[in-house]
This record gives C-alpha cells, sequence and structure tokens, in this order.
C-alpha cells in the first residue's frame, strides 16, 4: 500500500507550533502536529501569564496551552503525542520530506519546525524548587511581578545586561552576579548598566542557593569564588540570564543554522535554506522570545507553507 503523504507536518506543541496548526487546519492542509516531551512547550513550566492579549484577568501557561490545542483541534489538527526523532529533508522544491517518530516514518510536503528552546539554568535543585515562584529566566515575562522589589541577574553576557537594566526600570535594586571579572557583554551593553545607578554588579560571585518561604524566593545564597566567602541578598526575583538552546540538534547538518544553532530564516518570512520546509518561534528567534511572537510566526509559517503548496499545483 503506498504511503500516505502530509501536506503539512508541525513539530513542535508552544504557542508557534498550535497556531500554525489553527492556520493550517483552517486552510484545508490537514496538518498533523508532534507534541515532543513537553506538550504545550515552555508555558507549561509558568504560572501566570498577564501579557498574552485576549486574557484580561490572566491566565496559567497551562491552561493558556490546552486552550490553544483546543483550537487547533476544532479544525481536525491531528495531535501525536510522539517525538520526532530523525528528519531527512529534500532539496528539492517539490520534494518529499522524511520525518521519524522512532521507527514510524512520515512523509510530508511541508514541515514547520516549531522546536522552540530551552532557556539554561545553573542545575541547584534550588531553582526548581523555587521556579514560579521567584526563580525566572525571563524578564520581559516576570519582570513587572517585583516592581519596586530587590531582584538578582545571573550572567555575563548582552542577554544579562539587557534583563539587569530592563529590570532597573522596574525594580527597586538590581544586583548582577558575574562569575568572573569581566563582562562577557558588549561595550554599548555594559556602558549602559555602568551608567543605571539602581544596578550593583558583583563580580567573581555566583549564586549556590536560594532560601525562602511557601516556595516563594525570599534570599539568595551567594559565595565570593576568589575569597569562598559566603553571604546571603534578600531579594525576590532572581533571573537566570545565561542563554537559550535553541533545539534543533536533530536538524543540524541538514538545515541552515546561525552560530548558536538557531535555524536562519528569510527576515520578513519563516522561509529556511529548504524548500517546504519552514521555522516559527523561538527556535528561529533569538531576540524576542515571547509566545505572542511565536504564535505570529506560526501563523506565518502556515501562510508560507499553503502558498508553497498552492505555487506546485
Ligand atoms: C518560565 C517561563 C515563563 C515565560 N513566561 C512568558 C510570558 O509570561 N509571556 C510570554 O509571552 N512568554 C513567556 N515565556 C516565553 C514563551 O514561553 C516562549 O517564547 C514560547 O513558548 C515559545 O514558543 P514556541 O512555540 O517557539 O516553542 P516552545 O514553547 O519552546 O515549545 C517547543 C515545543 O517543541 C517541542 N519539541 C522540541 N523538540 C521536538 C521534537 N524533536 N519533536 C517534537 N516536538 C519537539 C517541545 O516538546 C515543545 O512542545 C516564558 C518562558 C519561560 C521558560
Amino acid at each position: 500500500m503506498e504511503q500516505n503523504i502530509l501536506d503539512c507536518i508541525i513539530v513542535g506543541s508552544g504557542p508557534s507550533g498550535f497556531t500554525a496548526a489553527i492556520y493550517a487546519a483552517r486552510a484545508d492542509l490537514k496538518p498533523e502536529l508532534y507534541t515532543g516531551l513537553e506538550p504545550g512547550g515552555q508555558l507549561t513550566t509558568t504560572t501566570e501569564v498577564d501579557n498574552f492579549p485576549g486574557y484580561p484577568d490572566g491566565i496559567t501557561g497551562p491552561a493558556m496551552m490546552l486552550d490553544l490545542q483546543k483550537q487547533a483541534e476544532r479544525f481536525d489538527t491531528k495531535v501525536h503525542y510522539e517525538m520526532i526523532t530523525k528528519t531527512e529533508f529534500s532539496t528539492e522544491k517539490g520534494g518529499i520530506h522524511k520525518l521519524w517518530a522512532g521507527n514510524k516514518e512520515i512523509l510530508a510536503r511541508t514541515v514547520i519546525i516549531s522546536t522552540g528552546a530551552t532557556a539554561k539554568y545553573l542545575g541547584l535543585d534550588d531553582e526548581k524548587k523555587y521556579a514560579g515562584g521567584g526563580v525566572s529566566a525571563c524578564a520581559t515575562c516576570d519582570g513587572f511581578f517585583y516592581k519596586g522589589k530587590d531582584v538578582i541577574v545571573v550572567g555575563a553576557g548582552d542577554t544579562a545586561a539587557e534583563e539587569a537594566t530592563y529590570l532597573a526600570k522596574l525594580t527597586n535594586k538590581v544586583t548582577m552576579l558575574v562569575r568572573k571579572d569581566v563582562f562577557r557583554a558588549s561595550k554599548a551593553m555594559i556602558h549602559r548598566v555602568e551608567n543605571t545607578a539602581n544596578i550593583e554588579v558583583k563580580f567573581n560571585h555566583e549564586l549556590i542557593g536560594i532560601e525562602g518561604e511557601n516556595a516563594l524566593v525570599e534570599r539568595a545564597v551567594v559565595i565570593n569564588n576568589q575569597t569562598q566567602e559566603t553571604s546571603k541578598i534578600d531579594v525576590h526575583g532572581i533571573f537566570i540570564a545565561i542563554g537559550h538552546k535553541p533545539n534543533t540538534e536533530i536538524f543540524a547538518g541538514q538545515i541552515n543554522l546561525d552560530e548558536n544553532g538557531y535555524i536562519i530564516t528569510v527576515p520578513g518570512s519563516t522561509f529556511t535554506n529548504l524548500p517546504g520546509v519552514f521555522a516559527a518561534g523561538d527556535v528561529q528567534d533569538h531576540i524576542y522570545r515571547q509566545a505572542i511572537t511565536a504564535a505570529g510566526s506560526g501563523c506565518m509559517a502556515a501562510m508560507d507553507a499553503e502558498k508553497y503548496l498552492a505555487e506546485l499545483d
């Protein structure tokens, strides 16, 4: 029996994947979506989402992602709770792409990659203990909750410097913990940090523990790695800003990635270097990294896929 060829397969179930599914399904592409190991994506790891339009009272991340899934399924998106483990993309326009979920082979004319990115953490048990209770990897998402309070930013690069200057506008005081005796950030960003009155930089300092009550952060335990002296800083929020890792390992060598592993898309579109393969959401965006921008590019990917298929006919 001849194997079915899908018009559209969507890899990933975050806001970009489910938005792509809603648009692709309504365009009659009969999309099949593979959720991967984290159905619902990054937002399932957070509590309040206050900045996604359409929820005037806010919503929890898991509830919002269930809403998106329900909406995608209303238009007959088929959701598979499986992980794509291997891909073999065609390089020809109109070619058939091959993907595998374990031993299952899937053929598709278009592929929308929306596998997201994963925020890097330090690996402390306390980060997990206080996740959603003061530990965050996103100042734009969670900074608002610490208005007028004291916070810590861990990191030395441009992202950390940006998060610190953003938080300095909202909070009472930002303490930056920099592991070495220098920043890794660009000169311009260092200059911004140095010229912000309520940022204190502690070089050669590392976060080694978190203390609090009722799973809410109250203190950071830090060590001076030169003197080995430990101390405690009273804070409500701890922002880990040591980078993100795009989930692109299985595509490496097949699709153009930038030096940090993000999929390169043609600006203003979701086209990759491969015909019929599109990328949406955090997997191709190291700048905005928001649910709404991920959803927006998911919509673009479905429209780009639909147009690509229409041009083949
Ligand atoms: C703690 C936290 C709080 C946040 N709060 C907010 C907020 O308040 N507001 C906001 O706008 N943004 C927030 N963000 C950012 C937001 O979550 C992301 O920008 C958004 O989820 C990105 O969506 P995405 O669709 O690109 O991918 P993700 O949400 O990263 O989802 C990726 C998906 O791909 C799947 N996947 C990965 N590999 C495979 C594979 N091989 N096969 C199949 N599937 C695969 C995963 O299982 C997952 O479902 C927050 C992020 C974090 C971590």
